[in-house]
């Protein structure tokens, strides 16, 4: 009796397991071709001024499995982090970017747009990064100053001066700078002091509860400040309610991105939106 109700909790724990280390197994090898296979596109999400006029977008990434369909970056990012396979993706995402740039260029509505291209920690930290930038900003013949990247605080807590020399040489290009989901990591006062950033986003956690939970608000209310102060430019992500967008408008806070204005969307579609956009502006 001991013994099958051993092999038995043994069945039960391998059935609970499997799947997971499976689908992870699988979805790592898979990612390693995915690249070469065309399984990525790029998504844009629209960013709005307090006027809510289109000032720029932010791209994000889809994987297109062949059989699991559209896997969430908050799947694959990490996969592509973990296994190295983030440098050569993100160098094809910047790679893309750039070349999107390019073709607005000639367009009226997307002539003045911002694209923020969100770069890993692993992906920035390469020693080649700044060549790598520079070569596809040669090939692609896009305008630097359009081009904004956006750095997490996992990076600026690795090695601060190396983040620093690479964001200055990059900066005199004319590419400015974003520290994504500010206010969750773990980066200090001091080292905020020392990045020459153009731009604060504050988290999506702190906008979720804005309007009802006052230490919320204050929080997002001091990263405004403390943001203006140093000169940069705050941007709130996830906006998904008016009220939100008008509180936060409210605290001096620059731009938006969210729901409420646009979800992300395709090239063609995220077009039609801007057409439709300037229509009606
Ligand atoms: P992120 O850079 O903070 O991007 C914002 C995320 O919030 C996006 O999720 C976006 O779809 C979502 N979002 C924006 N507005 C709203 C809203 O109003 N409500 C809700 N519920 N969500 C909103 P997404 O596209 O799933 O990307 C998740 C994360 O994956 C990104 O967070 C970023 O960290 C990472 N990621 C995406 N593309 C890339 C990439 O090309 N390279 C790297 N290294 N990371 C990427
Ligand atoms: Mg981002
Ligand atoms: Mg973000
Ligand atoms: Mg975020």
């Amino acid at each position: 009796a001991k013994k099958s109700e051993k092999l038995n909790s043994v069945q039960l724990y391998d059935k609970a397991l499997h799947p997971a280390i499976e689908l992870r197994a699988a979805l790592e090898n898979d990612l390693a071709f995915a690249l070469q296979a065309n399984q990525f596109l790029l998504y844009y999400q629209l960013q709005v001024d307090q006027a809510q006029r289109p000032i720029g977008a932010e791209v994000l990434l889809r994987w297109q499995h062949p059989t699991l369909g559209f896997v969430p970056p908050s799947e694959f990012i990490p996969i592509a982090e973990e296994s190295g396979l983030i440098v050569s993706i993100g160098g094809w995402v910047l790679k893309q970017a750039c070349l999107q740039l390019k073709a607005w260029e000639h367009s009226p509505d997307t002539n003045p747009l911002t694209l923020s291209v969100n770069v890993s920690a692993l992906q920035f930290s390469q020693p080649d990064f700044v060549e790598t930038v520079t070569n596809i900003l040669q090939e692609s013949g896009c305008n630097p100053s359009y081009l904004r990247l956006e750095l997490t605080e996992s990076l600026i807590v690795k090695n601060i001066d190396d983040v620093i020399d690479k964001i200055k040489v990059l900066k005199t290009l004319g590419i400015t700078f974003s520290l994504d989901d500010f206010g969750i990591g773990q980066s200090s006062l001091s080292v905020l002091k020392r990045l020459p950033l153009d731009e604060l986003k504050i988290d999506k956690s702190f906008i979720d509860d804005i309007l009802h939970n006052n230490c919320d608000k204050f929080i997002v209310q001091t990263i405004i400040n403390m943001g203006n102060n140093l000169g940069h430019h705050v941007i709130a992500e996830g906006v998904e309610l008016k009220q939100q967008k008008s509180l936060l408008q409210k605290l001096g806070c620059n731009a938006y991105q969210g729901y409420l204005f646009c979800k992300p969307l395709p090239l063609q579609e995220f077009s039609a939106k801007l057409q439709n956009i300037y229509i009606h502006i």
